[in-house]
């Protein structure tokens, strides 16, 4: 592993993470919905953060950037193409850059739909994914710039990503998504196993993260909406994967 990664729970829900790259030393942030728990937390670690990498423009990702790039000097790395401006960005990435990172290697992934510009990054050595709002545990973020047509591209490419990698997403919707991908998809084995980790993980508040991406594309509803036979059992049998994942995603967005 070239990353050691530490979680740091903010606001009601969000995650952000600290990543040491363990050769070089340097330390990276990524989305920091706010300053004063991730320098605390940084602190006590005794790691200097170097980096900021941004997923996308919302507030909750995004309001601490300011004041942790005052106190750290780091430079902010992000997506030049969302719809508003990333507060301090110092180098704008998009889909298929790279950003290197000490022996670390990020391939800047864009998942559109959440935000028009969203980005994730995926450490090629480490196989890590820090995918923000475009991709959770059992879920994937809301289409609030966008439509399903936007994000299917964007999943199918992290779909691709090898099942050892591990999703640093950030939110913890773990539970609420789990209740709905069953609520859809009742005889998935696999779906009911990962629920009962997830009550078990939950009702001591720890954290579900990181998840297993192999994992991930079999219980994982939106990333399965092109599987002919989930397809099948919501009548959706012969349509393209797009058209079964704007269902899905109505049908979360009202559970
Ligand atoms: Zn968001």
């Amino acid at each position: 592993m070239s990353l050691e990664i530490e979680i740091v729970p903010i606001l009601s829900d969000n995650y952000v993470y600290l990543a040491r790259e363990t050769v070089s030393g340097k330390v990276l942030c990524v989305d920091p919905g706010e300053a004063a728990p991730v320098l605390a937390r940084a602190e006590e670690l005794g790691w200097d953060i170097d980096t900021i990498l941004i997923t996308h423009h919302h507030g909750d990702h995004v309001a601490g950037v300011k004041t942790l790039k005052a106190a750290t000097g780091a430079t902010v790395i992000g997506p030049g193409g969302d719809s508003q401006d990333i507060p301090g960005l110092d180098q704008s990435v998009a889909d298929g850059d790279t950003v290197s990172f000490g022996s670390e290697t990020f391939k800047v992934i864009g998942v559109y739909g959440h935000t028009s510009g969203h980005i994730t990054y995926f450490a090629e050595t480490d196989q890590a994914l820090f995918s923000g709002d475009a991709l959770f545990s059992v879920g994937c973020g809301r289409f609030f710039e966008g439509t399903a047509a936007d994000m299917w591209p964007g999943l199918l490419k992290l779909r691709e990503l090898p099942d050892a990698s591990r999703v640093y997403c950030g939110h913890e919707y773990t539970a609420t998504n789990v209740a709905f991908a069953v609520s859809i998809d009742a005889d998935n084995a696999e779906l009911h196993r990962y629920a009962g980790i997830v009550a078990m993980l939950r009702s001591e508040e720890m954290p579900t993260v990181p998840a297993n991406l192999g994992l991930e594309k079999k219980i994982n509803p939106f990333l399965r909406a092109d599987d002919p036979t989930f397809a099948e059992k919501h009548g959706y049998q012969g349509q393209e994967g797009v058209t079964f994942l704007a269902h899905i995603r109505a049908g979360k967005d009202s559970f």
